[in-house]
């Protein structure tokens, strides 16, 4: 029993390293590439503490080096996803009991190891295996993952505090129980800090998880699995299996016991499951929450009293930055024409200083797409645009995969708001402009709003209040994250809660209390000290 009320350290966002040349850490960052390199990773599975190889192994290259192996997986089966299952289930009943502020301290242990010793080799295989250039693996594996711990840390103690109002006589009580059951985790290959936060956020409340990484992702999300428990987590509480998606699904959502999902991923997978679990609703003992964060065709709208520069600098970074593969990219731009005419040389100037290449050459800005499939998912829409006579590529529509998933960072200019690279999530380095008439932004905003069935990013470019406050009113659910006069990425744990509706999610917030209270159940205790000794009320009495 804790003799005090303890109170989680301030979280602060974690500073960002520059890796500018000749600074310690960029030559700590190439250190850890090149070991890396150096080495042939045999990545096990992690069940009930233990690591677990099948034999059945799968070789890992980087998407942006496709004749060097780095290292292989074990791929479990069915059985594998039963015993990540029973582990979390013998788990579940010590770790629910051990007191918050315990399980917590394990997860503010990992910030610090990974703001620390483990940053380097965090990053260094997210670049390597997610084709990340340093800033964006930064930014990502390290920073986010430390403030997703950090910050929850925080969130979970403000849901502890919170209770309920006792008139005298009684005291009223909330008890923040984990749910009943274990919690599966599918997470996506694009955010490694995502792939954390989603199998700990849960855990920080108490539950036990079994953990389906993207295969895509294996080889940094073995280096959380390392971080974690290397913080002190017990064995049992976050299980690493490598099966594939349809038969974790099979096994988990037949389960008697499953009591969450906590999912990052497309759009598509997500609703095939939410269908699957609404179809086997009577076996599970209690009803499972479902969290899911998914797709985006996320715009950017520019009214002509914007700045060129802002605009240029918002398009570049926000459609560009990691190839696109962001969820929250911007994919789809309105521009007025006139506005248009006054940037586009500048525009395709500034999208010719863009390198690409592997993203331990450092002065690289772009990297390679993820895997074989995507490369050519966006080859097909390239072709698209380039054979339809009403489209145009304006700068781009290159693509080389002699070495690496090499896309050109891509701008098309197309002819209809609803054309299908301006309504479809392409998840890769290509954006799609629709340029207006100058005198029509209040009649694009609905248009924007309604072309697409997401609802997760975007961003307005404008001086002008009244443009700005148009784009609120028309905007209003066409974004969960809006962005004025900023590109549409990049949101910062504490600083701006992450998740869209509509199609791209449940909307519960990564990185916040509203996403943590999703992994509690709680129990309302009222306690008398003043019991009633006789039934009957003054009302019963005669006149
Ligand atoms: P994906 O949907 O292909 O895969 C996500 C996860 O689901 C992976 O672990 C995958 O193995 C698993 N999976 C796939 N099919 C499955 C099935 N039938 N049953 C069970 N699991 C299955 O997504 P991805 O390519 O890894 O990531 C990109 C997608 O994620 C994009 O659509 C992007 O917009 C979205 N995303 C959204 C957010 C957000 O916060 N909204 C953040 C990151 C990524």
């Amino acid at each position: 029993m804790a003799a005090g009320i303890f109170k989680v350290p301030l979280p602060a966002n974690e500073p960002i390293y520059d890796y500018a040349p000749g600074t310690p850490q960029r030559q700590a960052l190439k250190d850890a590439i090149k070991a890396l390199y150096g080495q042939q990773q045999d990545i096990p599975m992690v069940i009930g503490g233990k690591e677990v190889r099948t034999g059945k192994t799968v070789d890992i290259y980087p998407p942006h080096n496709l004749h060097v192996k780095v290292g292989q997986y074990h791929q479990g089966g069915a059985e594998h996803v039963k015993a990540a299952i029973e582990a979390a289930q013998h788990a579940k009943k010590e770790w629910a009991a051990t007191p918050w502020h315990e399980r917590i301290a394990i997860f503010l242990r990992a910030a610090e190891l990974l703001a620390g010793p483990y940053r380097y080799r965090m990053n260094a295989a997210t670049m390597i295996g997610q084709s990340k250039n340093p800033f964006q693996a930064e930014i990502d594996s390290a920073c986010e993952l430390i403030d997703f711990f950090r910050f929850n840390a925080h969130f979970a103690q403000r849901i502890y505090e919170e209770q309920p109002y006792s008139p005298r006589g009684t005291w009223n009580r909330n008890e923040y129980r984990p749910l009943d059951g274990f919690v599966l985790a599918v997470t996506p290959f694009n955010f490694t800090s995502i792939a954390g936060n989603l199998p700990s956020a849960p855990a920080m409340m108490g539950n036990t998880v079994v953990w389906k990484p993207s295969n895509k992702q294996i080889y940094s999300a073995i280096v959380i699995m390392e971080l974690l428990q290397k913080a002190g987590l017990p064995d049992g509480v976050i299980n690493l299996v490598y099966a594939p998606g349809p038969v974790v699904g099979d096994v988990v959502f037949r389960h008697p016991d499953f009591a969450g999902l906590h999912f990052t991923g497309s759009t598509t997978v997500f609703q095939h499951m939410w269908q699957t679990i609404g179809d086997n609703i009577a076996m599970y003992k209690a009803y499972p929450r479902i969290v899911g964060e998914t797709g985006g065709k996320d715009f950017i709208v520019v009214h002509e009293s914007a700045d060129p520069d802002e605009v240029i600098t918002a398009i570049i970074r926000g459609a560009f930055e990691y190839q696109g593969q962001k969820c929250s990219a911007a994919s789809r731009a309105f521009i007025p024409k006139g506005f248009w005419n006054r940037i586009k040389d500048k525009l395709r100037h500034e999208m010719g200083q863009l390198k690409m290449g592997p993203p331990e050459d450092f002065s690289n800005f772009i990297n390679a797409v993820i895997d074989r499939a995507s490369y050519d998912k966006l080859v097909g829409y390239i072709e698209q645009l380039k054979q339809n006579p009403n489209t145009e590529i304006f700068v781009g529509g290159g693509y080389d995969d002699s070495t690496g998933y090499f896309i050109e960072p891509t701008i098309a200019i197309v002819d209809s708001p609803y054309y299908v690279t301006m309504c479809e999530e392409l998840f890769g380095p290509i954006l799609s402009v629709y340029l207006y008439d100058d005198d029509k932004y209040e009649d694009i905003l609905p248009i924007v709003d309604e072309a697409t069935p997401y609802g997760l990013t975007g961003a307005v470019m404008a001086h002008d209040r009244k443009a700005i406050m148009l784009a609120h009113k028309y905007l209003e659910g066409t974004a969960g994250n809006f962005y004025v006069n900023d590109k549409p990425t990049g949101a910062v744990v504490g600083q701006q809660p992450f998740g869209g509706s509509r199609a791209s999610g449940t909307n519960d917030k990564a990185g916040s209390a509203l996403n943590l209270q999703r992994w509690i159940s709680t129990r309302t205790i009222k306690e008398n000290f003043n019991p009633p000794k006789d039934w009957r009320y003054p009302f019963l009495s005669e006149e």
